[in-house]
């Protein structure tokens, strides 16, 4: 069922026998296809966990070489990689894990001119990156596209997590309607972004899986310094200059 091998169905049993999973779950997952952009703290998970599950197709974003300043989170990459592209080292981490997942592995900066070529036959965009300016990008595609969109922040100890859902929730503008800055360094702590973005893995495969209880119209925001957990509501804008265009 679903073009499923018997090799794959051994390799996903834990899943498959969750019933909101099931084989024909594991067949949407196979079908899928994921954007993750930036592959820094956040998509060194992220794309792991899509990678273990069996997404069939994900495609992989980071224009910098692996430093060795990225080492205490970045944890897809290791002291071999340093100098490395950060697409490839990945790429050989996630084919190494999944060999049934095809990777496609893009070293080139995420700017609104490419943006719509790149995820345009995407199913969900996985915001991995650190800065305003790509994910105001992201944003756009995801509106324009109508593809959803999983916003993830962190600094320091804390993080942020929403997922927006083009028609439905807010956009990434409407709740963060600034310009972007330039990049100021940011101390993090590496379980800092493991958290959120095992939390935006898990959203993915709930969109893929078709299923409710998704993170929309919320913004969760975790502090690991006094280990809590708050969930700020978040409304669209009726005047937000990119959503309400749509
Ligand atoms: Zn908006």
């Amino acid at each position: 069922m679903d073009g499923l091998s018997d090799n794959e169905l051994l390799r996903y049993a834990r899943q498959i026998i969750i019933p909101a999973v099931g084989e024909e779950g594991q067949g949407k997952i196979k079908r899928a296809k994921v954007f993750i952009a930036g592959l820094g703290g956040l998509g060194s998970i992220s794309s792991y966990y899509l990678a273990a599950a069996g997404i069939g197709s994900l495609k992989i974003a980071d224009r910098d070489n692996v430093d060795v300043t990225n080492l205490n989170r970045q944890v897809i990459h290791w002291t071999q990689d340093i100098g490395s592209p950060k697409a490839s080292s990945a790429e050989m981490k996630l084919r190494s894990l999944n060999p049934h997942v095809h990777i496609e592995a893009i070293q080139q900066e995420i700017r609104e001119e490419n943006i719509i070529d790149i995820v345009g036959d995407c199913s969900v965009i996985v915001d991995a990156t650190d800065n305003m300016e790509t994910r105001n990008a992201l944003n756009v595609a995801s509106v324009k596209m109508k593809i959803p969109f999983i916003y993830g922040g962190v600094n320091s100890f804390s993080g942020m997590v929403t997922t927006f859902i083009p028609g439905e929730t807010p956009c990434f503008h409407c709740i963060f309607p600034y310009e972007a800055k330039k990049g100021e360094t940011i101390g993090v702590i590496g379980p800092a972004p493991c958290v959120v973005a095992a939390l935006q893995a898990m959203e993915a495969l709930k969109i893929i899986l078709g299923m409710k209880g998704l993170l929309t119209g919320r913004l969760l925001y975790f502090s690991g310094a006094d280990m809590s957990f708050r969930e700020i509501r978040i409304e669209r804008n009726p005047d937000c200059k990119i959503c309400s265009k749509y």
